[in-house]
């Protein structure tokens, strides 16, 4: 019995499970060490430790996310549902406790324990709900509602799989399944008392009721039960705590009953396992859309769900179901869960007998739309059979509403048969598909694109003749990241720096950062700036030595490209030029040159087998040019593995040089360019996106343009694209490829790279030969640019300062006022 441990707990004051102070927390940790983890300290392993911690957490968030959640039922405020497929929010311990506040009580708390705090928050698995960019954006937003006291919801999928963790083999990329569910998830809490039943296949009846109505009734194949799972967001420094509602399927009981009643016991699990199947998995396809039954399935499910939810909410609001577009707003991440104009209108004709006009008026004013891509191959589409076999009532919604909506086209463009053939919901052509993002624009007051750039091309292409119908409901709403998270949480060293200069309060309103310009010539300020960005980069520097081995120079310039691996995103560019310096100093050995440190980063689609290539030739780069004693350290090559929120978190502040060199025109706005920009790295970029923008603000002296633009980009097509003509006409180009083609990065394998050197040389979608040249040429004033340290500090400074605009705040602000017409609710606490 003298074994057995004394525990710290202090005598304090405080209440238990939501006191702040750091003996309350210690307390607090201890008891859930004992009474949730079932251990004591002495035996705890970190990753008890962790969840004591994380559960003392959660329990400071309750009350206020009580208290948000009555004020909403009490209020007849508007709540703002933001439907996504994807949120991608990232490890969620260190962000709670900056913004409740109490990192550093904590940490005193951990310290008396004998703990490190950095530690723990090192332990936690990222729920990698998402596959890039659009999932990133979703948890931004909800960063930013929280923190601006806006009624909102996020409503999304549970997977129990999110994206793939990426290992690298042999310089390949392997995919192994992401289990971050495997030790529990500390930050969810179950609801069984919310859930809802969603049908699927089978196939409808219709009668006419005593009043003469046309009914129907949809008969489902099988049914499945959606049930939510709670996360709650907390604002920065604010009482509100909204919730990230996300849904997991389950089997519905009665059936499992049923089968074994009838002795098939087999039968009745296999209905569990397909109905669990539902929310088994993210689609780790990020911009071009698989077409698989599941991935419908699993939109269709989220979305019921969400809907259903929202009326629940509804009636406990004491509202009727006319006021519906009154208190809720539907916002549509893509086209992923735009099947809930069909679903909205399913649900209050068929199930709250409401007349069709005026479901019609209700879903469209409750519905708004947000378009991600111009790329056709991403525009979603689902063959009709397929949409039948799976959603049949939905179809026959859908059907209805396009002749409907095709009438009101024929009376604005009479014999127009060409124009109507484009906007019908169904396409014709060959293999009939019914077409998403026209569903989601004729069922939406409002489109918006995500960049003024993509706005205005979006209104010039792929929704062109919506523009022209209905000029008023297209708007930009340019994307922005929240600088609680890609500021404070993963650059410490520079929000210390900021507070102390510019003064506190940046981080809720980032036009602050403004001030900075005026220490941008102080001398003592830039060797501070100089000083964070170096720790900045001997972090990284550690964390590349241990995950690759490869040992690189902090004092190197840091050029880095994170991002999903995609042909137009153009990380072969980046190869090429890599390639060219390599061969630069292979043929003078003394050639004084600026020393660069390259990292990439970033997961390929399993599928898309040039994106796979691709990393496999910066790998082969890699082991060449950093073995190369020619080189001696001069140039160093890195590719990162498993790029995730996680690891962005080291990534972003390290970079001196950040990489945004798609092809002008495919790349809706980007999202990893404001984060970098935020921390003080500079721009090698096109006119794509929101580069645009971010140039515009920055000052092109603070901004490295190349490449053709948009309408360059169109205009070469048009003439005819010969990529071929561009190797020959240059020789460092000629040479880059055919070191490549030759087997120089393959360990001799002339076969590997080929398909790839073929297809720059021979097709070349994304015009990779043609900004080539632009783009060696913009790289060399960069190199120019860093050997200028003074100039170099002051335009990192400028990009910094200069970043406001690119708050998710901001953009968030934009959607209240101009889209959903929401004002924010104070939240009291008892
Ligand atoms: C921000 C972010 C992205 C999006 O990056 P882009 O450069 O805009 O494509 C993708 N993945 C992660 C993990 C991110 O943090």
């Amino acid at each position: 019995m003298d074994d057995l441990p004394t525990l710290k707990t202090p005598a304090v004051a405080e209440p238990a499970r939501s006191g702040l102070g750091v003996a309350a927390l210690q307390r607090d940790i201890v008891d859930n060490l004992i009474c949730l983890q079932g251990r004591y300290p002495e035996i705890a392993t970190p990753h008890d430790w962790y969840m004591a911690l994380s559960f003392a957490v959660r329990d400071r968030m309750m009350a206020r996310r009580v208290a948000t959640t009555h004020a909403y039922v009490a209020s007849d405020a508007k709540v703002a549902c933001y439907l996504s497929a994807e949120f991608l929010i990232g490890p969620q311990l260190g962000n709670n406790l900056i913004n409740l506040g109490i990192e550093s009580n904590v940490r005193d708390a951990l310290q008396a324990l004998g703990l490190d705090l950095d530690a723990l928050v090192a332990i936690e698995e990222e729920p990698g709900l998402g596959n890039g960019g659009l999932g990133r954006l979703a948890a931004c937003y909800l960063d930013s509602l929280s923190t601006l006291e806006i009624p909102a919801i996020g409503y999304g999928i549970r997977y129990e799989f999110g994206i793939f963790d990426q290992e690298i083999k042999d310089g390949w990329q392997v995919e192994v399944t992401d289990k971050w569910l495997q030790k529990g998830n500390p930050w969810e809490i179950l609801r069984p008392d919310v859930a809802f039943y969603v049908n699927f296949g089978g196939r409808t009846e219709s009668w006419t009721d005593e009043q003469g109505r046309y009914c129907v009734r949809w008969i489902p194949a099988y049914t499945v039960k959606g049930v939510a799972v709670d996360t709650p967001t907390p604002g920065f420094r604010v009482n509100t705590c909204n919730t990230l509602r996300l849904w997991k399927s389950e089997a519905v009981e009665s059936f499992d009953l049923q089968d074994f009643n009838a002795g098939d016991y087999y039968e009745a699990v296999h209905e569990k396992v397909r109905s669990e199947t539902l929310s088994k998995v993210l689609y780790p396809n990020d911009e071009p859309e698989a077409g698989k039954r599941l991935r419908l399935a699993q939109q269709y499910f989220f979305v019921s769900c969400s809907l259903q939810d929202m009326l629940r909410l509804l009636a406990l609001k004491g509202e009727p179901i006319s006021r519906f577009a009154d208190m809720f707003t539907a916002q549509l991440n893509d086209t992923h869960p735009s099947i809930a104009v069909a679903e909205l209108m399913r649900l209050l004709i068929d199930e709250r007998n409401v007349e069709w006009d005026d479901a019609w008026t209700i879903t469209r004013n409750a519905l708004a739309y947000t378009n991600h891509t111009l790329l056709p191959e991403a525009l979603e589409t689902w063959s009709l059979p397929l949409f039948q076999d799976v959603l049949p009532r939905l179809l026959e919604i859908i059907y209805e509403i396009n002749s409907r909506f095709l009438d009101e086209v024929r009376q604005r463009f009479p014999g127009d048969h060409a124009r109507l053939a484009r906007m019908s919901l169904i396409d014709e052509h060959g293999a009939k598909r019914v077409r998403m993002a026209n569903l989601a624009t004729v069922g939406s007051h409002a489109v918006n694109g995500v960049a003024a750039l993509h706005t205005r091309l979006l209104e010039q292409t792929v929704l062109h003749d919506f523009a022209e119908l209905w000029p008023e409901k297209f708007r930009n709403v340019t994307n922005g990241v929240t600088p609680r998270r890609f500021m404070m949480l993963s650059n410490p060293k520079l929000s210390v720096l900021l507070d102390e200069t510019i003064g506190e309060g940046w981080a809720t309103d980032l036009t602050k950062l403004r001030k900075l310009e005026a220490y941008a010539d102080d001398p003592a300020f830039l060797d501070r700036w100089r000083a964070v960005k170096q720790a900045n980069k001997q972090a990284l520097a550690a964390r590349i030595k241990s995950e690759t081995g490869i040992v690189v120079d902090p004092t190197a310039l840091f050029d880095i490209q994170v991002k999903r691996i995609h042909e137009y995103k153009r990380q072969h560019l980046n190869a090429l030029y890599i390639i060219t310096l390599y061969l630069r100093l292979r043929r003078d050995p003394n050639l004084s040159m600026t020393p660069r440190c390259f990292v990439f980063g970033g997961k390929a689609a399993p599928g898309y087998w040039m994106a796979k290539l691709i990393i496999r030739l910066i790998n082969g780069i890699a082991e060449v040019v950093n073995n190369d004693p020619t080189v001696n350290g001069r140039l160093k090559v890195v590719f990162f593995p498993d790029f995730n929120i996680k690891n962005a978190h080291t990534i972003y502040p390290a970079a001196d040089l950040s990489e945004q060199i798609s092809t002008a025109g495919k790349e809706a706005s980007g999202t990893g360019n404001m984060k970098f920009m935020m921390n003080g790295a500079l721009t090698i970029g096109t006119l794509d996106g929101a580069n645009v923008e971010i140039r515009e603000e920055a000052g092109e002296e603070n901004f490295f343009l190349f490449g053709l633009t948009e309408s360059e980009v169109e205009r070469v097509r048009r003439e005819g694209y010969h990529p071929d003509n561009y190797a020959n006409s240059n020789d460092e180009l000629r040479e880059a490829l055919d070191l490549v083609a030759s087997g120089h990065f393959s360990r001799g394998d002339a076969n590997m790279f080929r398909p790839l050197v073929d297809n720059l040389r021979w097709s070349d979608p994304f015009l990779v030969l043609a900004d080539y040249v632009s783009y060696v040429a913009r790289q060399e004033d960069v190199s120019h640019a860093w050997q200028d340290t003074k100039r170099w500090t002051r335009m990192s400074i400028m990009n910094t300062a200069r970043s406001g605009k690119f708050s998710s705040d901001r953009a968030i602000g934009e959607y209240c006022e101009h889209i959903w017409n929401i004002r924010p609710v104070k939240i009291a606490l008892e």
